[in-house]
């Protein structure tokens, strides 16, 4: 169990590329903390000066409330995960778990019951005597974070785990993954570029670009209201919509000839206040916030007419994409409505859940 502190960290490596730009953290002791974002965002690079396999340039990295920039990685007490497993091929599931704690000379009653514990607590007991080539991707996954579990590290540290496991096991290893983090209660920081994978398992995400954090927030707060334009688009599948918009003195926001009434939200208040009436400004609205529907008989039609160019069904939900002028836009339905391409049918946006970002900073203006 531990907390942790960094403070304006930077990481310039050797041939002068900046990889990380003053990133400031404090995380609490059990935090499962996800940093997220594209690559070459610097997500790694941050793990490693945590692990101590990297430098720190510059600024501080506290554990416990001891600082350890200098301390070597096997003294930090932490436990890596990677992606590519890692394991011994030439050791059974048992060995490759225990062997940690053989290098560390614990007394062998000692290792065979943390062995058995993280084997019972992964599932892993059928398995004690393959070899890693005789495992599903899944199960050899386990081994890794058995062998990381069974040192009983103060912090976890995982770089892309689930990355070469297919889509449904991902899903899988993401819940045993948060039962892991519930049953250890230990800190966890994780790194990833799948922003499902963020949403699903962190307590606080990072999101990082070109080596910058850009908000640091709770999976929720950060769908809800994220920063600037970047997280926006990043988080949320299929993406927000984006559109350049202008708003005027009476209370609506134009898309080219398409006006929207948003007198009545709390955005316009504080896009007043702001003095954003009249200027360029982009405008941002998840697919779940736009509705579409086919023409009514009785001509009592809401919204704005446009053609049905791709209907794709989901499940319980479907997509359809439409345009705005020559904007492609995505909007998310429940499938019961079913619509096909070709076909006119009234688009409308639900102008409480609109998003306003400033055209320069690309910073969101909220109320
Ligand atoms: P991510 O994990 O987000 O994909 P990294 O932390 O691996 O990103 O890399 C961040 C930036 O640092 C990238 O521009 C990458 O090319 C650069 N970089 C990573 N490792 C090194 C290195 N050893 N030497 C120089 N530049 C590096």
């Amino acid at each position: 169990m531990a907390t942790m502190n960094l403070t304006n960290v930077n990481k310039i490596y050797p041939n002068g590329v900046q990889a990380v730009f003053d990133f400031n953290l404090d995380i609490k002791d059990g935090e499962f903390i996800v940093l997220v974002g594209p690559s070459g965002c610097g997500k790694s690079t941050t793990l490693r000066m945590i692990a101590g396999l990297e430098e720190i340039s510059t600024g501080d990295l506290l554990i416990d409330n001891l600082k350890v920039n200098d301390q070597a990685p096997k003294d930090r007490d932490i436990a890596m995960v990677f992606q590519n497993y890692a394991l011994y091929a030439h050791m059974t599931v048992y060995h490759n778990m225990a062997f940690s704690l053989t290098l560390r000379k614990e007394d062998s009653d000692k290792i065979h019951e943390r062995v058995m514990w993280a084997a019972e607590v992964l599932g892993l007991i059928p398995y004690l005597n393959r070899k890693p080539r005789e495992l599903s991707g899944g199960q050899r996954q386990r081994v890794a974070l058995g062998r990381a579990i069974v040192r009983d590290p103060k912090v976890f540290l995982l770089d892309e785990p689930l990355s070469n496991l297919d889509a449904k096991l991902r899903g899988q290893m993401r819940k045993e993954l948060k039962e892991l983090h519930h049953r250890l209660g230990v800190t966890m920081i994780y790194v990833t570029h799948d922003q499902i994978e963020a949403l699903t398992l962190a307590d606080r995400i990072v999101v990082m670009k070109d080596g910058y954090v850009q908000q640091i927030a709770t999976p929720e707060e950060l769908y809800a209201r994220p920063n600037n334009l970047f997280v926006a688009n990043f988080i949320g599948t299929p993406p927000m919509n984006f559109f350049h918009a202008k708003i005027d003195s009476e209370g609506f926001v134009w898309i080219g000839a398409v006006k929207l009434d948003i007198s009545s939200t709390k955005s316009y208040k504080a896009l007043r206040s702001k003095e954003y009436f009249g200027k360029d400004i982009v405008l941002g609205v998840r697919p779940e916030h736009i509705t579409i529907e086919r023409p009514l008989k009785d001509k009592m039609d809401k919204g704005h007419l446009s053609k049905v160019e791709l209907y794709e069904l989901l499940g319980s939900d479907a997509l359809v994409h439409f345009t705005i002028g020559s904007k492609n836009v995505v909007s998310k339905i429940n499938s019961r409505v079913i619509l096909h391409r070709g076909e006119e049918a009234y688009f409308d946006f639900d102008v409480s859940h609109l998003y306003y970002f400033d055209k320069e900073t690309e910073v969101c203006i909220y109320e």
